[in-house]
Formats: structure tokens, sequence, C-alpha cells
């Protein structure tokens, strides 16, 4: 059927995927039978190698498990199961506390703390993460109005917006309105936006304009993770950039540290602050302390951490 497909598709170099759900259960609604065979073909979407894939336990398992998670869901928001924790950044040279980006876990009743990794990419899909977004800003609202009530120094924390939650109805006026009722200036919670939202840079522009306007800083995320858009660049306000993982590793290299070396100095020349992203040795720290590098994040100052701790680091 393939070869059939392809020989006779009207574009060259068609790449053609099939999913197949055999045994086919026929209590199902039609809908949900083609939806397994979606779901197949899903399973092969980014491995070239397989053209086709059939339904089986594994994929009913992941589809399961999505299914959990998104019933659970509600109910963890309510009962406070998302937790945040806070990364401390910091200026490399005399390793001064710049502030903290915050990275939600959820806590299982039995006490696991499952990282975002295992439960984002579903409530990416299925678009429940704007809620979760709201809520992990809400949190950090509510610490940093305890920092200030309580005289403790009050830093930046910023927050992570997920690529779909930019597109959420009236998202500027609800953050701000969020911020407002902790009485808290946008300016302590600034908003890290990930490079791969740019692609739709002339979409994506008059919300990022509306935040700034509003007196939030954006900050751009994951830079150098895949698509990076010099353009975005330009004609975007951002006034943090802060540096992928996949770009430090290459620290070392001859061509990887030309690379990093010179962006940074463009950022530098452009007006906008560098941030080092999952920095673990000295070796690395060293090069982008040379390189100009205005903070820097990583295992090697710190870790993510639970809020009481992160408020002694504070204080
Ligand atoms: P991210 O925004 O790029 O956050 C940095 C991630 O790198 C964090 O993983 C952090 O723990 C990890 N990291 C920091 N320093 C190092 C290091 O030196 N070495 C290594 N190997 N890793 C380091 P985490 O907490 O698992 O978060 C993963 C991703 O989940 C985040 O990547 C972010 O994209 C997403 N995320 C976390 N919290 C939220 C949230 O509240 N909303 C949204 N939309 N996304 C979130
Ligand atoms: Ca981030
Ligand atoms: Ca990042």
């Amino acid at each position: 059927m393939l070869e059939d497909i392809t020989a006779h598709a009207p574009v060259p170099n068609l790449s053609v995927k099939l999913g197949l759900y055999n045994d086919i259960d026929v209590s199902l609604p039609l809908s949900e039978i083609c939806d397994r065979a979606v779901l197949a073909v899903k399973s092969i979407k980014h491995d070239y190698k397989r053209p086709y894939a059939s339904y089986d336990g594994a994929v009913s398992q992941q589809l399961y498990k999505a299914q959990m998670l998104e019933a659970r869901f509600h109910s963890a928001l309510k009962n406070k199961e998302f937790v945040v924790w806070y990364q401390p950044k910091f200026e490399p040279v005399h390793k001064t506390l710049l502030g903290a980006e915050a990275l939600v876990r959820w806590k299982q009743k039995d006490g696991r703390i499952m990282p975002p990794g295992e439960f984002l990419p579903v409530f990416e899909k299925d678009g429940l993460i704007g809620q979760l977004d709201a809520y992990v800003f809400e949190e950090v609202c509510i610490f940093q109005q305890f920092c200030l009530s309580e005289g403790i120094p009050v830093l930046p924390v910023s927050v992570n917006l997920s690529r779909s939650s930019i597109f959420g109805k009236d998202i500027v006026e609800r953050y701000q309105k969020i911020a407002d009722q902790y009485n808290v200036p946008v300016s302590c919670v600034p908003i890290e936006i990930t490079e791969s939202a740019f692609i739709r840079s002339s979409e994506v522009k008059p919300v990022a304009d509306a935040f700034v306007k509003a007196g939030f800083e954006l900050h751009m995320d994951d830079f150098g993770s895949g698509r990076s858009s010099l353009n975005g660049l330009n004609v975007l306000p951002f006034s943090e950039v802060k540096f992928d993982k996949s770009l430090i590793d290459y620290i070392g290299d001859a061509q990887g540290d030309k690379v990093l070396k010179h962006t940074m100095a463009l950022m530098d020349d452009l007006g906008l602050r560098t941030i080092a992203e999952g920095v673990e040795t000295e070796a690395q720290k060293e090069f982008l302390i040379q390189c100009g590098v205005d903070g820097i994040h990583g295992y090697l100052f710190a870790k993510p951490m639970e809020e009481s701790e992160y408020l002694k680091l504070l204080q």
C-alpha cells in the first residue's frame, strides 16, 4: 500500500505513515476506533525509519497514562499538589544572587516528586497548561508578596509561559490582574518564552508588546536550542536571553566557543542581558565569564530547590 501511495503521489519523495488498529473492538464508537489508528501513527511521528505502527498495549498504556494525568489535573490543582521550586540565578564573578526561575513539580500522594517532563507534554497537548501556568504565576506572586511584607529582599522570579498559553484569551490582562491582587509589581515576575514560540513571531509580537507595555520583562528561553531567529531579536521586546544548555555543552570545542563568544557579544551590543543555562563545570563558568555573561543558572551553583530553602538563601 505504501509503495502504491508513494508511486502515485503528486509530490516527489512523499513520506507516508500508516497507523493500524487490528482486532477492532466493535463495541467502541467509530470515532474512537479511528483515534486508535491515529494514536498508533503518532507514536512514530519522529521515527523516520518506521513507516507504520499498530495500536498496541504500549500505545494504549501511553494513552491511559495521559488520561489518568488529565483526570487528576483539576483536583491536583485544587489540592495544591503542584508545587513551585526555585532555581537561583547568580552573577558569576562574585556569586551574587540575581533572582530565580520558578519550576513546577507535581507532589504525589506518596511524596514522590514528579518532574515536569512527565506531565507537561500531556497538558501542553490538551490545553490544560494554560491553567497550570497561571497557577504557577499566582503562587510566585504570593511568594513575592510574602517577601515584600516580611522585609525579605525581593529579587525577580521568572515564570515560564508555554507556547499555547501565549495565545490564551486576555493573557496580559489576566496576569496583570493576578499581580495587582497581591500588590506585586509586575517587574518582579518576568515572563520566559521559549525561542521556538517565535517561529510565529508576527503572531507573538502583539502579545509580547502588550506584556512589555504593562511593565513585564520578557526573557527569551532556550536560545540556540533549535530554530533561533535573529529576526526575533530585532523585532521582539526582550530584555534577557537565556542560552540553552546545548550551547553551553559545546564549551571547549573550538567552533562552539566562537559561536558562544560572538553571540554573547552581539547580545551585549543589542543591550540584552545574557544568562547561561545548565552550567555544570568550573571550566564552563570561567569561559562564560570571559565572554562577559551576566548570569549563570546551573547545577554548578544551585539546583532547583523548595521554597523554604530558597527563602533561606534570600535571607
Ligand atoms: P527550562 O525552562 O529550560 O528550565 C531549565 C531546566 O533545566 C529545569 O528542568 C532545570 O532543573 C534544568 N537545569 C538547570 N540547571 C541545570 C544543569 O546544570 N544541568 C542540567 N542537566 N539541568 C539543569 P526542569 O525543572 O525539569 O524543567 C524542565 C522544563 O519544564 C523547563 O525547562 C520548562 O520548559 C518546563 N517547565 C517547568 N516549569 C514550568 C511551568 O511552570 N510552566 C511551563 N510552561 N513550563 C515549565
Ligand atoms: Ca525556562
Ligand atoms: Ca531554558
